[in-house]
């Protein structure tokens, strides 16, 4: 066994997932990367988590938040999705790059830790993909992600909690008039699975929050209490 890892290590040096860099095997990322992570930085809107710049009232929501309310309590993310935070989720999303996907959903454990309300949490649920889109990327990044998330902070997963009932053009070039246009009544949820209960709601990256918006309404629909969202990144105001 030791010779076989001293071959590997020879064959394949341990590298930094994100630049390749020399880095010891423990360390899914180096220390350069670590550093360089975009954090989300305080203050931020108390609802949607997006960080607020210049004056704010001390209700402390962004403006998107007032004009149109989310149906989901709480949005928080350990960082800004730019950098290397962007760069391990394109990696993990659109390579399968799993270590990576493990070392994201650290990141989203301890921020739920730090700043959500999770004693009333009773399950952690992903933001479905439609079927055949899941079949067709060989499974669902944000339920890749929950699985970890849940197993660290003790709590049941149910990555069959909500489904998409129809297809869903990609958001990517889209307003939140659009998205949410595009996502409307798109989710449903089973009340057996979040009746009565707090819902942490699971996905890779929050931009509008029109996803995350209809599928907490789902979720209240089927009876949920409350939905708190965890993503690993946030999109930067102005890039929404
Ligand atoms: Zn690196
Ligand atoms: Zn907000």
């Amino acid at each position: 066994m030791f010779l076989f890892a001293a071959l590997t290590n020879l064959l394949y040096p341990p590298a930094c997932r994100l630049c390749d860099a020399p880095s010891p095997a423990e360390r899914t990322v180096c220390r350069r990367c670590e550093r360089a992570l975009p954090a989300t930085l305080a203050p931020a809107c108390q609802r949607c988590g997006v960080e607020l710049r210049g004056a704010f009232d001390a209700r402390m929501d962004c403006a998107a938040c007032r004009e149109a309310p989310r149906a989901f309590e709480l949005a928080r993310a350990p960082w800004r999705y730019a950098g290397p935070a962007r760069l391990a989720i394109r990696r993990f999303k659109y390579r399968r790059r799993w270590r990576l996907g493990r070392w994201l959903a650290d990141g989203m454990a301890r921020t739920a830790r730090e700043s959500l309300p999770l004693g009333e949490v009773s399950a952690v649920v992903p933001v479905p993909l439609h079927g055949l889109k899941r079949w067709l990327g060989g499974g669902n990044p944000a339920e890749d992600l929950a699985r970890p998330i849940a197993r660290s902070l003790g709590k049941p997963c149910r990555p069959r909690a909500l489904a998409r009932t129809r297809w869903t053009a990609t958001q990517t070039r889209l307003s939140w008039r659009e998205r949410s246009r595009n996502v409307r009544e798109a989710f449903t949820a089973l009340p057996g699975d979040v009746r009565d209960r707090t819902i942490l709601l699971v996905d890779d990256v929050l931009t509008s929050g029109a996803t995350a918006h209809e599928c907490a309404l789902a979720l209240k629909r089927a009876g949920a209490t409350r939905v708190y969202v965890l993503t690993a990144a946030r999109t930067p105001l102005d890039e929404r």
